[in-house]
């Protein structure tokens, strides 16, 4: 069992997870939780890099079965869009977009979400384009192929 999955990975919140180990992401419960506040976000964080941290050789692993060539990770980058994550005034809450990466930054919608839902679409937005083949990004059907298999829902 890796060190951030437990019950409460967080101090007071509670998170399910995954019994299978390639499964990184949370397991989505079916909760609305409360609406996301910038507070919620900043506790999230913490663990979702700690999850990167730790993750790194599965999350290789299971990009590299999806990419043609030699695939090069940027975990930098993951984490510095983590630390970047803002919560989004302009995006109107919608129940299909809970967050979006723009221009290095990751913006949530603010809305009614379960920690799990939070910390998965952290962790979403973070693993995006930071696997390269020579120079270019996976597309998004890609990524979403090996985040799938990473555990998340998308
Ligand atoms: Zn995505």
């Amino acid at each position: 069992m890796v060190a951030y999955k437990m019950k409460r990975p967080i101090k007071g919140v509670y998170v399910r997870w995954h019994a299978d180990r390639n499964q990184i992401f949370p397991d989505y419960r079916d909760v609305s939780g409360s609406v996301v506040s910038m507070r919620r976000i900043n506790k999230a964080k913490d663990l979702v890099n700690k999850i990167i941290d730790e993750e790194r050789a599965t999350i290789e692993r299971e990009f590299t079965k999806r990419c043609s060539g030699k695939p090069r990770f940027d975990f930098d980058f993951a984490k510095e869009k983590v630390n970047s994550t803002k919560l989004s005034s302009v995006v109107k809450p919608d129940e299909s977009v809970y967050g979006m990466t723009t221009a290095g930054t990751i913006w949530i919608t603010p809305m009614k979400m379960s920690d799990e839902l939070l910390i998965g679409t952290l962790l979403h937005e973070a693993l995006h384009d930071i696997c390269t083949v020579n120079g270019k990004v996976l597309c998004e059907r890609d990524d979403h192929h090996v985040l799938r298999a990473l555990g998340d829902n998308c």
